[in-house]
């Protein structure tokens, strides 16, 4: 039974404060409202620098990114990028979209991010590019994989959406690809709303970026155009509200740390599901977003978001892996037990409410409600 008393306690809540909204109403006042306004450059400077990256293109969303970076490669039929199943489908549209062949890499138990004597094993004559992404705030093995590109000649793609303000060694993450890519969604710890970034030390990929970006338009002829590219340009009201965060995105990144370590606090020692981990030989968890998965025998990820949804806890479920997707079957054909581990998280794992902008008070009560379902 619905109890009416309980408050809701969405999956998200943004934060986003008096400067924030100051930021973005003075854009409007401003008038320069498009993604031609200097403050789209000044973030594109401000976030490239935090991350250590020489360059960043802002667009419209950490997809765009995919698909921009994706786009500006090249690629033939036939040739091949090796990424993990277990990710969103961002990753692989635009891969299948040009005629390339995406090759799946089942997930690690430990960590959730993709095996990397996997990744060595599928290496051949028409890989290109590997695409790494750290999962859910635990970084992906790039410095073995940085090795591996560097000793093969491919391309490190790293998608760092899930991981603003992680370090492994002392680096960001989203330092150590040829071309790395963030999201600034609604959820992400840094958030312009709708929104995202590509970033990389290379001239040609930044050209070619901005280019692909903004319909490649020509600066002598516009209107006259030698290729085909998107509209992906970011809007000045995104960026302001991304500069605006970005001054305070340690304190972000921080939050998500204390729900994390609280969350961990409060259900410590049920031995009814596993918890995010905690880190891995990397470095610790960022904690973008605070993930479960259930023992099997206990019951699956959809049955427990489903009666956290009637104690009024919003929940996701994790990612359906891309060797599961009705719209790329005809692609791989391939069964669960193709892919044991991401075939198990997606029936297992699911994530708990997690955005920076909850309260302490919120995470208690989510806890709380996680043992009621566990105990009844
Ligand atoms: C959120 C996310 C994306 C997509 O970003 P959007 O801005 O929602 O398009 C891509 N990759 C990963 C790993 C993500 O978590």
């Amino acid at each position: 039974m619905p109890d009416n008393d309980l408050q809701y306690i969405p999956v998200n809540i943004p934060s986003i404060t008096h400067e924030d909204v100051q930021a973005v109403t003075d854009q409007l006042r401003d008038g320069w409202i498009s993604g031609e306004s200097p403050v789209v450059r000044e973030f594109e400077e401000g976030f490239a620098s935090y991350v250590g990256k020489k360059y960043g293109v802002a667009v419209s969303s950490g997809s765009g990114a995919l698909d921009a970076t994706i786009e500006i490669l090249d690629l033939k039929p036939g040739d091949e990028v090796i990424l993990p199943s277990f990710t969103i489908i961002s990753c692989i549209q635009q891969i299948v979209r040009t005629g390339a062949t995406p090759i799946l890499v089942d997930s690690q138990l430990d960590d959730w991010n993709m095996s990397i004597d996997e990744v060595k094993a599928k290496i051949g004559p028409r890989t290109k590019a590997i695409m790494a992404i750290h999962t859910y705030g635990l970084s992906a093995d790039v410095l073995t994989l940085r090795a591996i590109c560097d000793e093969f000649g491919l391309l490190l793609i790293e998608d760092a959406a899930e991981a603003h303000g992680q370090k492994i060694g002392g680096l960001y993450c989203g330092s150590f690809g040829d071309i790395s890519i963030f999201s600034f969604y609604a959820n992400k710890t840094l958030t312009t709303g709708e929104g995202g970034m590509v970033l990389t030390d290379d001239t040609t990929f930044r050209d070619k970026l901005r280019k692909v970006r903004n319909l490649c338009f020509q600066e002598e002829q516009r209107f006259v155009h030698e290729s085909l590219g998107w509209n992906l340009r970011m809007s000045a009201m995104q960026a302001a509200l991304g500069r605006s965060q970005l001054q305070r995105i340690d304190s972000l990144v921080n939050r998500k740390w204390e729900i994390g370590d609280l969350y961990r606090t409060l259900l410590d020692g049920i031995k009814e599901f596993t918890l995010a981990p905690e880190s891995n030989h990397l470095g610790r968890n960022s904690y973008w977003v605070f993930g479960i998965v259930l023992d099997v025998d206990f019951m699956s990820g959809a049955t427990m978001r489903n009666k956290l949804e009637t104690l009024k806890v919003g929940t996701r479920p994790f990612f359906c892996p891309m060797h599961l997707q009705p719209a790329l079957h005809n692609l791989f054909r391939a069964q669960s037990s193709d892919f044991p581990v991401a075939s198990m998280l997606w029936e297992q794992g699911f994530y708990l409410p997690s955005g920076v902008g909850m309260t302490d008070e919120q995470v208690y009560e989510v806890a709380h409600r996680v043992r009621k379902v566990v105990q009844s």
